[in-house]
């Protein structure tokens, strides 16, 4: 046996330096090359890549506000008045008056009492599942969740179950095999980002109706693109009142970075104090929230930016759907184009990129096997130029197949 590890370090270093370079992510990464590119420059939808123009389509800038005078002015304000960090967390000496506004502001707008923001999406999502879940309860998740909801679970001691995709039949049936007096989440998302697939809410809550379920809904790609003036799913199918906590991220149609989640005035007061990613970290950068806001004073004052978007995103839809590409039943500007092997996506992404299109390929195991693809997303600001050159560059890669 000391023989047999003396072999296997002198070979490959320690156990943990040979997984980092061997580990299946890490060989697809090397091989394809897809990820981590940096741009030298950007402008609006295009974006500068080794000295190269390329239309963005994989951006989730929906609303086109993160070059929007109103957004960058709040910003350089936010920096001028406050500095460039709270370097303390909300609990202790983070806690300022943008954040407390903020806060007040986007609860008013979603309809719901109060707000909790954070430094991402991600912290924001993991936390309201992290606050709440206990030993002895069950989290209920669609299976296509995003990352960060199930890393929130695997925080807590709650046994987890996947029901699938936007699937309320399969859900009612596991919830079916539980005591009724187990306490119960039920996670999923308004929009699901990689499939652009709304959530059937009003399914899900006929079904969970029946085994008093909290409800938790990420939202990061339905905030702003969905509902009156984007106040996102629940808002769409008038539900709001429904979902115990919506969470969601800045780092989309708000053109900013950070997250929030949105409930009822106690259960957000129990966030605060349960939450361990609010607890020991430090608190939203007030350029950032300065950005959000103003944002989200946009969506409300210049609603063209949401009305373009969606025709951008019909127009879009309609290229693709000529050229007979598959799109897995997208219904939002973020659209997916499925190829279902790894050979065939990255040989797309590949046509695409020489044509001055930047995409992100997802490729199995991110995605389900045989669903290998392409990610791409609208945006409002892209232009009619803009349109046609994708539509062009489309054409080009889906003959090249
Ligand atoms: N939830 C979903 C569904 C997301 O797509 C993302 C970001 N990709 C997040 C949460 C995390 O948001 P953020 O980028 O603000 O951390």
């Amino acid at each position: 046996m000391p023989f047999m590890i003396s072999l296997f370090t002198a070979k490959s270093g320690n156990s943990i330096a040979s997984r980092c370079r061997e580990d299946e992510a890490t060989r697809l990464r090397l091989r394809y090359k897809p990820y981590y590119h940096t741009f030298d420059r950007q402008i609006g939808t295009h974006v500068w890549l080794g000295g190269t123009e390329m239309i963005m389509l994989s951006s989730n800038d929906y609303l086109g506000l993160t070059h929007h005078p109103k957004v960058i002015e709040a910003a350089q304000r936010g920096l001028a008045e406050w500095g460039t960090s709270t370097t303390g967390a909300r609990l202790s000496n983070g806690s300022r008056s943008y954040h407390q506004q903020l806060e007040e502001k986007l609860a008013a707008f979603l309809g719901k009492e109060a707000c909790h923001i954070s430094v991402a999406g991600y912290i924001s999502c993991m936390s309201a599942i992290q606050a709440f879940a206990q030993k002895g309860d069950v989290v209920f998740g669609d299976k296509n969740l995003h990352s960060s909801i199930w890393a929130g679970i695997g925080l807590t001691q709650a046994k987890a179950e996947r029901f699938a995709h936007n699937n309320p039949a399969d859900l009612r049936e596991l919830l079916g095999y539980e005591s009724p007096e187990t306490p119960k989440i039920v996670a999923f998302e308004g929009v699901y980002s990689m499939e652009g697939h709304v959530a059937p809410i009003l399914e899900i809550l006929a079904v969970t109706a029946e085994h008093n379920c909290f409800h938790v809904m990420d939202d990061a790609h339905g905030f702003g693109v969905l509902g009156q003036h984007g106040r996102g799913t629940a808002n769409h199918f008038g539900v709001t009142d429904k979902i115990d906590l919506i969470a969601g991220s800045f780092s989309k149609a708000l053109a900013s970075t950070g997250g929030f989640v949105a409930g009822s005035r106690e259960v957000i007061e129990y966030l605060r104090s349960h939450s361990k990613q609010t607890i020991f970290s430090a608190a939203l950068a007030p350029a950032q929230a300065y950005a959000a806001s103003a944002a989200l004073d946009l969506l409300q004052s210049e609603p063209e930016h949401l009305r373009r978007l969606w025709e951008n995103t019909k127009r879009y839809k309609q290229i693709l759907h000529d050229l007979k590409l598959d799109t897995w039943g997208s219904e939002t500007p973020a659209v997916p184009i499925v190829l279902g092997t790894k050979e065939r996506a990255y040989r797309f992404w590949q046509h695409l990129m020489d044509r001055g299109v930047f995409t992100v390929m997802s490729i199995a195991p991110a995605v389900p096997p045989g669903k290998d693809l392409v990610r791409t997303a609208i945006s409002a600001c892209h232009t009619d130029e803009d349109l046609s050159k994708i539509g062009d560059a489309m054409a080009f890669a889906a003959r090249r197949l």
